[in-house]
């Protein structure tokens, strides 16, 4: 990225304001906070009938749900997921309120116990590794760290991974043994990924016979605007290429009901799901189906869960517009800054020029706004170019927002003025 300001004198006109901005933005001592990728609180009471206690926890089947048991999850719930998740019911889980626990869950099965085609236990290996695109989501880098998985980043495009660079990796490593996917609104840059992408995932060849797509689709139904994106169904294209058993599809309510006590979804093969419940089985004698009964009276459908997040568009779509409008207002045209424009999901991502990333948030915590530390996005923390900032516009009330990435906007144009004249 070069600036657009054709002279140093332009330049230092610019950095001059930008500081003086910036002395004005500290002295105002604010507290504002653009790093939690959370349901405002505004989102959270969408979902206050949650709350109403169902009069009889009775299920369709007339089981008795306050008892132990029916490790699946209700089916009820998993009928109401199962189109927007691209899983059969049968073979979709409903499980805890957290997906996140159940993506740990299942690379420590993994790692403990042989998967359906594979040759011996992960932990077994001398070493294994997983295809990261980045920018990613910074949990699933915490947790292939903690449990010692190597990652290998691989460059994100729009469309989703850069698939050659996925294909061939996959193909020729056979410590290669799985590949973490946000396919729709990813997290932080909202891409979402191309029937071509879905495709070549699913029918590439891989040196592992237990290579799994970890196909966290947190986002599936979470659209901004009125077209919603669709993905193509990746469990059956991997079916389809003789690849079965590829594909771990994760989902959950975290961001359609209530971020703390939602329901989670694990979907996959018939083989993975028998092999699933023979892990779950000794850790659990079955999940909460209250909670899960309360959720299938509250969206009552698929067209309830669509109606559902048409209201959690209604509250976030003006906080998206709101921080695209500030960031052309105060950045468009100056080359300082490129940022996407998702359709769906909870981030929004800004580049900057090349090693400004981690000062401008060092620069917008000195005026009281708090960013997701810059290198997040890439495994262990370190984007080597030093450039992306993810934006999580959801939780501040609109105008804390407006006016922390104004704030932020400024941090920009401050470091960014800086550099150049450097
Ligand atoms: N996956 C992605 C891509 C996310 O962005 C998040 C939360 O930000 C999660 C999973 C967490 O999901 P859960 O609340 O179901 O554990």
């Amino acid at each position: 990225m070069t600036a657009h300001a054709s002279t140093i004198d332009e330049l230092t006109v610019q950095r001059d304001r930008a500081r003086q901005d910036h002395a004005a933005l500290a002295a105002r001592e604010l507290k504002l906070d653009l790093t939690r990728g959370k349901p405002s609180p505004q989102q959270l009471d969408l979902s206050a009938g949650l709350l109403e206690s169902p009069e009889a926890a009775v299920s369709a089947d007339g089981t008795d749900l306050r008892n132990y048991g029916g490790l699946q999850g209700l089916p009820e719930l998993r009928a109401i997921f199962s189109d927007a998740l691209q899983v059969p019911v049968e073979q979709l889980l409903a499980a805890g309120n957290s997906s996140l626990e159940l993506m740990h869950d299942a690379l420590v099965f993994a790692l403990l116990g042989t998967l359906p085609g594979g040759q011996r236990r992960w932990v077994d290996e001398p070493q294994i590794a997983f295809l990261c695109p980045v920018p990613g989501y910074d949990r699933h880098f915490a947790l292939c760290e903690r449990l010692g998985i190597e990652m290998i980043p691989v460059p994100m495009t729009s469309d989703g991974p850069d698939m050659d660079v996925v294909e061939r990796l996959a193909a020729e490593d056979p410590r290669v043994k799985g590949i973490w996917c946000v396919p729709k609104y990813s997290n932080p840059d909202g891409a979402v990924y191309s029937e071509d992408a879905v495709r070549r995932l699913a029918a590439m060849p891989t040196a592992a016979p237990d290579f799994r797509i970890f196909w966290d689709n947190a986002y599936a139904v979470h659209h901004l605007g009125d077209e919603p994106a669709a993905i193509a169904d990746l469990l059956g294209l991997c079916a389809e290429h003789g690849n079965p058993d590829r594909a771990f599809v994760f989902g959950s309510t975290s961001k359609i009901t209530f971020a703390g006590g939602g329901v989670a979804f694990f979907g996959s093969s018939p083989a993975n799901v028998q092999w699933w419940l023979g892990c779950t089985a000794k850790r659990s004698i079955g999940p909460d189906k209250i909670n899960q009964l309360r959720h299938v009276r509250f969206l009552r459908d698929a067209d309830g869960l669509r109606e559902h997040m048409r209201r959690h568009a209604a509250v976030i779509r003006p906080k998206f517009e709101a921080v695209d409008k500030i960031l052309n207002a105060e950045l468009g045209g100056t080359g300082l800054a490129e940022w996407t424009r998702p359709e769906g999901g909870y981030f929004i991502t800004v580049r900057v020029p090349a090693g400004c990333a981690r000062a401008v948030v060092a620069k917008a915590k000195e005026a009281g706004i708090a960013l997701t530390p810059a290198g997040a996005t890439h495994p262990r923390g370190d984007d080597p170019l030093d450039q992306v900032i993810r934006i999580a516009p959801t939780y501040p009330e609109q105008s804390e927002l407006e006016v922390a990435i104004a704030g932020f906007a400024t941090c920009v144009r401050l470091v960014g003025t800086e550099k150049l004249l450097a």
